[in-house]
C-alpha cells in the first residue's frame, strides 16, 4: 500500500508525542532525529530531508506551539503542513486551452506506465464528458500502437495511428487535424519510451514538442523506483521543461520517497497517481490527502 512503511515509523514516533501535556525543545529534536531517519529510509532525497527537518523544526519550536493547550498535536499539525507543502501544496490540475482541443505529450522511459496511463487518462477525461483522442506516436516498441489501439476499444475512445512508418511529428500533426474535424477536445499523444535517457528520444520529443505546441507535457515515472524516479524526471525537465508528473504504481509503493522528493527538486507538480493496473486506477494527486495517509 503507498507509504505504508513510511506511515508505520512515522506515526509509532507520533503516537508517543500525542498524549504528552508538556513539550520541550528536547522532545522536538528527538523527534524530528526519527523523522529525519524515516524519510532517508524512505528514500527521499537527502537535500529535501535537510530543508524540510529545518523548516518543522523552525516553526514547532516556536512559544506559541510549545506553550499551547496541545503541543503534541500541534507539532504533528506543523509535520502534517509542511508534507503538503513539500508535495505542491494546493492540488495541480490538468489544463484546458481555452480553444480545443487541449494537446498533452506523454512522456517517460519504458516500462514507467506511459501508455497504460495514457488510457487511464483517457478514462478520467471521458467521466468529465471530454471526448479524448489517443495518438500512437510509439513507432519503435512492436507491441504499443496495438496496445493502444486495444486501451481505445476498450474505453471506447478513438485512436490515430499511421503505423510505424511515418514519422512521430507528422503522426502527431495529422492527428491534431483530425481532433480538430471532429471536435476531440484533448488529444493525449503517447510518445516512445526508452530504456534509457538518450540524445535521440530528447531530439524526437522536442521535434514533437515544437510541431504541436503542447499544453501539457506530462512525464509518467515509476514510484517504486525510488530516487531513480526522481532524477528521470529531473533530466527530462531540464531538457523538455515538463508541466507536471504523473507517478505510476504508487500502490505498491510502501516508501514515497519519488512522491515526496519530485515537486521539491524538479519545481514541477505531480498531477495524477496511478493507483493499479485497471483503467480506472487514476487519481488526481492531492498532497494534503496524501500527507493524511503518511500521517494517519
Ligand atoms: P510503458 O512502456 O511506459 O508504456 O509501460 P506500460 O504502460 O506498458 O506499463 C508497464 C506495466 O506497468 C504494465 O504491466 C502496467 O499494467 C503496469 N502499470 C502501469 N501503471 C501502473 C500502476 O499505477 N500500478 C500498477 N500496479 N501497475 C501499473
Amino acid at each position: 500500500m503507498a507509504f505504508e512503511s513510511l506511515a508505520n515509523r512515522l506515526q509509532a514516533t507520533f503516537d508517543r508525542l500525542r498524549g504528552k501535556g508538556k513539550v520541550t525543545e528536547d522532545d522536538v529534536n528527538e523527534m524530528m532525529r526519527e523523522v529525519r531517519l524515516a524519510l532517508l529510509e524512505a528514500d527521499v532525497n537527502f537535500k529535501v530531508v535537510k530543508e524540510f527537518i529545518a523548516k518543522v523544526k523552525e516553526r514547532a519550536i516556536g512559544q506559541e506551539v510549545l506553550k499551547s493547550l496541545t503541543p503534541g498535536q500541534q507539532v504533528i499539525k506543523v509535520v502534517n503542513d509542511e508534507l503538503t507543502q513539500l508535495m505542491g501544496g494546493e492540488q495541480s490540475k490538468i489544463a484546458l486551452a481555452s480553444k480545443a482541443p487541449t494537446v498533452v505529450m506523454m512522456v517517460g522511459l519504458q516500462g514507467a506506465g506511459k501508455t497504460t496511463t495514457t488510457g487511464k487518462l483517457a478514462k478520467y477525461l471521458q467521466k468529465q464528458n471530454r471526448r479524448p483522442l489517443l495518438v500512437a506516436c510509439d513507432i519503435y516498441r512492436p507491441a504499443a500502437i496495438k496496445q493502444l489501439q486495444v486501451l481505445g476499444e476498450q474505453l471506447k475512445v478513438p485512436v490515430f495511428s499511421l503505423g510505424d512508418q511515418v514519422s512521430p511529428v507528422e503522426i502527431a500533426n495529422q492527428a491534431i487535424e483530425q481532433a480538430k474535424a471532429e471536435h476531440n477536445d484533448y488529444v493525449l499523444i503517447d510518445t516512445a519510451g526508452r530504456l534509457h535517457i538518450d540524445e535521440k528520444l530528447m531530439d524526437e520529443l522536442k521535434d514533437i514538442r515544437a510541431t504541436v505546441n503542447p499544453h501539457e507535457i506530462l512525464l509518467v515515472v515509476d514510484a517504486m523506483t525510488g530516487q531513480d524516479a526522481v532524477n528521470v524526471a529531473e533530466s527530462f525537465n531540464q531538457q523538455l521543461e515538463l508541466s507536471g508528473v504523473v507517478l505510476t504504481k504508487l500502490d505498491g509503493d510502501t516508501r514515497g520517497g519519488a512522491a515526496l522528493s519530485v515537486k521539491a527538486v524538479t519545481g514541477k507538480p505531480i498531477k495524477f497517481a496511478g493507483m493499479g493496473e485497471k483503467m480506472d486506477a487514476l487519481e488526481p494527486f492531492h498532497p494534503e490527502r496524501m500527507a493524511s495517509r503518511i500521517l494517519g
